[in-house]
């Protein structure tokens, strides 16, 4: 063969093999991989990089289907396969198949890939030339980006809190939820995080601010801190599918409940042009 594609125990070319489209991996990002070079169909540092890939898996709470000895055979194995005796050994773990929910599917297990392709050795004692990058990784929040990894996390934490939603701090300013908005009502006032590229400029957050224009409800968007989301008089969330709901509880304490007309006014406006607009029922 020229090239290898394993997905689970099927074996074909590469560039002919599927995987489902509810594989997490399409989803969130959500899987771990390592990889390594072979040359005499010999697999570089294998055990090393086995040993990593298992405690990536691992700080993602997934545990592949086999045992770290079952996988090295697999690859050994696999990698005889090919025409080319220097490959590009690549494998990955997904969290599993299940239909696209934030927090970890319960009845599945996770999706074992291996890929390989023949690799040219580079000319090391070359010269390259660099650039410099600002790291900005994980600060790309306001792009709708497949790669949720945090979120999951995130959402899955609140959920084993048995909470609905987890809000995002960085350091005290507070930026917004795994998979919504968020909001502080205070003395009459809606304060929610500025669009930057700390937090999704979400939809429902735009007709909310929209609603409150018409209702007269000032609204401030800059940073605001944990310790004025503990004490605002009403919490709220956004998000399509939750549209905009508040908080009885936050880190276990007890939080808002001391605007509920005000909260009540914005819930309306936004409840009321969606089944307008749809032509839903009210
Ligand atoms: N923030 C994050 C991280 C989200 O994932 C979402 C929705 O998925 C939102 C905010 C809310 O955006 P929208 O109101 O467009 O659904």
């Amino acid at each position: 063969m020229e090239t290898l594609g394993y997905y689970n125990g099927i074996i074909g070319p590469l560039e002919e093999l599927r995987i489902p489209m509810n594989d997490r991996a399409c989803w969130f990002g959500d899987g771990v991989y390592d990889v390594s070079i072979c040359a005499q169909y010999t697999i570089f540092a294998l055990d090393e990089h086995i040993d990593r890939f298992f405690n990536s898996a691992a700080l993602l709470y997934m545990t592949p289907r086999i045992s770290k000895p079952e996988l090295a055979e697999l690859l050994n194995t696999l990698v005889r396969k090919l025409d080319s005796p220097t490959q590009f050994v690549y494998w990955q773990l997904t969290r599993g198949t299940a239909p696209r929910i934030h927090t970890f599917p319960e009845h599945t297990a996770p999706n074992l890939w291996v890929t390989l392709k023949p690799f040219t050795l580079p000319d090391i004692y070359g010269k390259i030339k660099l650039i410099t990058v600002e790291d900005t990784r994980f600060f790309h929040c306001n792009i709708k980006t497949l790669n949720l990894l945090p979120n999951v996390l995130a959402s899955e934490k609140a959920k084993q809190a048995g909470c609905a939603e987890a809000v995002f701090h960085r350091g005290n300013r507070v930026t917004e939820c795994s998979h919504s908005n968020v909001y502080i009502l205070k003395d009459g006032i809606l304060r929610t995080a500025p669009l930057d590229n700390l937090i999704l400029p979400g939809i429902s957050r735009a007709h909310i601010i929209v609603q409150c224009g018409k209702l007269g409800i000032p609204v401030d968007e800059t940073p605001f801190t944990m310790e004025e989301l503990f004490a605002a008089d009403e919490i709220m969330i956004s998000s399509t599918s939750s549209f905009c709901m508040s908080a009885s509880h936050l880190d276990g304490y007890q939080v808002g409940g001391k605007a509920p007309e005000l909260l009540r006014q914005i819930q309306d406006a936004l409840w009321t042009e969606f089944h307008q607009v749809t032509g839903s029922a009210l």
